[in-house]
């Protein structure tokens, strides 16, 4: 296991190191999976998540063979903090107000909703982009310098990024967020759908393409994936979690007169519940990384089969909530 700071983000006299952790496999023969946390610096949770993951695995490691079986045909890769000036100050974007998930050079290809799609009004206002034709903030550079040298490196790779604070529903987006256009590799999403409701019985996740809910300019995925789908023979699976925090608010009403409240679970026994739930989630998601060749549709005549059923499911109109 190797940590190593990607980048320092300097607020005034301090200084805020992020950190690339990394275990397994170093080969480039491996698939390798990511998990990112803190893109957004006021969804705490999802930090945590990653944190409790990697947590899980460290302490694993002194007497889990099967744990380092799989790390011999795995490499993993954690960046938990990718925002730690806007987990200092308790704010969605950086320290320099641009919203990092909004900060790729990809535009969107239709009408975004006001403000939340990605604006370059004013710093002042949330979701703002940076200025246009800038370079990225040295977050989303040092994130898109990780997921180069560890995920697009190799043949096969996933990544989750874990955030909070849309909606009833824990929902794993898939892109695209920048336009409506079906991604190519739905007979892979379609797949890992099914392994998923196989094996996570009665899970609660609803996985389905971003642009299903709203599309955003400047997306960090979908800058990611583009560019993988640039290689030929590489599959590249970037992945979001967005916790559904309106639920700990309903069941906490007093959580919306906070602003941390509104991302994060305050309650004690509700953090520890949704730690539980999505570290298992995590797990399961490294597990399909290591075994994709077991799940990933080659055969042409079969992965026709699966896009046509994906398509009907995800783009048919057919509702899933
Ligand atoms: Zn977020």
């Amino acid at each position: 296991m190797q940590q190593r700071v990607v980048c320092e983000v300097q607020v005034g006299e301090v200084s805020f190191p992020v950190h690339a952790i990394t275990l397994g496999n170093p080969s480039l023969d491996v698939p390798a999976i990511g998990f990112f946390g803190g893109v957004h610096g006021l969804e705490r949770i999802g930090a945590e998540v990653v944190l409790a993951f990697l947590r899980s695995l460290v302490m694993r490691l002194p007497w889990d063979g099967v744990l380092h079986r799989q790390l011999e045909s795995l490499r993993l890769v954690f960046m938990p903090l990718v925002n730690p000036a806007g987990i200092a100050r308790g704010t969605r974007a950086n320290a320099r107000g641009v919203d990092l998930m909004r900060n790729a050079p990809v535009e969107a290809a239709a009408r975004v909703p006001f403000l939340i799609g990605g604006q370059r009004i004013s710093a002042g206002l949330p979701w703002y982009r940076g200025e246009a034709g800038a370079p990225m903030e040295i977050e989303s550079q040092a994130l898109c310098r990780v997921v180069d040298d560890e995920l697009l490196s190799r043949s096969f790779s996933l990544a989750v990024d874990c955030h909070s604070g849309f909606g009833l529903r824990d929902r794993i987006w898939f892109p695209h967020a920048h336009t409506a256009e079906p991604i190519a590799h739905l007979p892979e999403l379609l797949a890992l759908k099914r392994i998923l409701d196989q094996t996570l019985t009665h899970h609660r996740y609803v996985l389905e393409p971003q642009s299903r809910q709203y599309l955003a300019h400047g997306d960090l995925w979908d800058h990611l994936y583009l560019r993988a789908c640039e290689q030929p023979g590489r599959t590249f699976l970037p992945l979001t979690l967005e916790m559904g925090s309106w639920l700990w608010v309903k069941k906490n009403p007093r959580q919306l007169f906070s602003r941390h409240g509104i991302f994060n679970p305050l309650i004690e026994h509700r953090q520890q519940r949704v730690l539980r739930r999505h570290v298992g989630w995590l797990d399961f998601m490294a597990r399909a990384a290591c075994s994709h060749r077991r799940w990933v549709p080659l055969d042409e005549g079969l992965r026709g089969a699966l896009r046509t059923q994906a398509l009907a499911h995800w783009y048919g109109g057919a509702a899933d909530v």
